[in-house]
């Protein structure tokens, strides 16, 4: 779960609070590849001025990145709002290429991907900064701010798809920030990690402009997009974004023939109206009744310490209302111990895959089909 926008936020003050708190990797029996502050790690990394990816020049040696549709636009030494772009020279270069902050050996369910070689790790990434400003992003020390202020690795493309390799893992993710305030890095090294047999996942708020989403697309398997709430109000107000944008990314990846499941952290009182997770599952729903739902509890944090944690009966109503808009696969989420984590099967509700946390505990799934009546059931490579 991750706002990145911040976003990631949510989803990623889901993710981190996994990874301070060692969930899943020392269930799992996994040793990380590296801390996610090295402690080897130079605090000031010069950084390594690659250009971006997609951006205009503008009048007067300005510049405007076509990134995202924040459609920052700044002049000579000029930082964008989600603090990796700067115009150099009339061009618009990142600052994160091959300046990752984070590296870590995850459970593919942390993201969370559940239809996705479940029991299965990946080596996950994020350089710093967001394109969003969730204000209750959980990752808020790295992901709103510049790389600048994190303490970074010097790890380029081909050195990270390595890493995966040497780790023995087979899956690469980015995830914990947003990848599209990294975005130059992430395509060149999930490209090189598609080469070399490698699979790809990305963790995101979907807040990104259609082209360099079709781009991503081309190198990447399967998606774990954070759709923040129901409203443009929410939006606006408390991640800085526009639904309609995230919106118009779920229809492109449900059409995609790409892996998608999407994620909701429920903050109390913020975006926990039944009339709203109704609409929410919904227009999922229409999209396709098969995309896995992931509901999230809030925990206290950056500017929104004052706020409870989410109620747990307010994540099994949003369960319930998203069951009965039709939704096949809906999960509860930072909730180590609830059934609500589990994979159950529509047709005959025998349950399939039991986790507990994020640790896959028993996997009955045949060639992908229910073992008792048979139904298939979607993802990459389930059992
Ligand atoms: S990706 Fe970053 S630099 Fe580009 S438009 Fe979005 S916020 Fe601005």
């Amino acid at each position: 779960m991750k706002s990145i926008q911040q976003c990631g936020c949510s989803r990623r003050a889901f993710l981190r609070g996994c990874v301070v708190g060692g969930l899943g990797l020392a269930a799992a029996g996994v040793s990380a590849a590296e801390t996610r502050r090295p402690a080897a790690a130079p605090r000031k990394l010069a950084p390594v001025f690659h250009e971006a990816a997609f951006w205009e020049p503008v009048a007067g040696g300005r510049v405007r990145c076509l990134t995202c549709p924040n459609m920052c636009e700044c002049g000579e030494g000029g930082i964008t709002r989600c603090r990796t772009r700067v115009n150099r020279g009339g061009k618009l270069y990142t600052m994160t290429y091959s300046r990752p902050c984070v590296i870590y050996v995850d459970a593919l369910e942390k993201n969370p991907l559940y239809h996705v070689a479940p029991g299965s790790n990946a080596l996950a990434t994020a350089t710093a900064g967001c394109n969003l400003t969730c204000t209750y992003c959980q990752n808020w020390d790295i992901a709103q701010v510049g790389p600048d202020k994190t303490r970074n690795m010097d790890l380029s493309p081909d050195a990270l798809v390595g890493k995966a390799a040497e780790r023995g893992v087979k899956w690469l993710t980015f995830s914990y920030t947003e990848p599209v305030a990294y975005y130059e890095y992430a395509l060149d090294a999930a490209r090189i990690a598609r080469q070399q047999g490698l699979k790809v996942a990305v963790v995101t708020a979907g807040y990104i402009n259609p082209k360099p989403l079709e781009k991503l697309m081309e190198i990447s398997d399967a998606f774990s997009v954070t759709l923040k709430g129901y409203s443009q109000e929410f939006y606006q107000n408390v991640c800085g974004g526009n639904l309609e944008t995230v919106w118009q990314t779920l229809r492109t990846l449900a059409g995609s023939g790409k892996w998608l499941e999407v994620v909701t952290l429920i903050v109390p009182g913020m975006n926990d109206e039944e009339q709203g997770l109704r609409k929410l599952a919904r227009m999922l729903a229409q999209l396709n009744r098969d995309i896995p739902m992931h509901y999230l509890r809030f925990s206290p944090a950056y500017k929104l310490k004052h706020l409870p944690q989410t109620p747990v009966k307010t994540l099994e109503r949003a369960s319930q209302l998203a069951r009965q808009e039709g939704l096949r696969y809906v999960y509860l989420s930072n909730l180590p111990g609830h059934s609500g984590a589990h994979t159950v099967c529509p047709s005959c509700s025998r349950t399939l895959i039991e986790r507990v946390g994020f640790k896959v505990l028993r996997n009955q799934v045949k060639n992908g089909c229910c073992p008792a009546c048979r139904f298939a059931i979607p993802g990459i490579n389930l059992g």
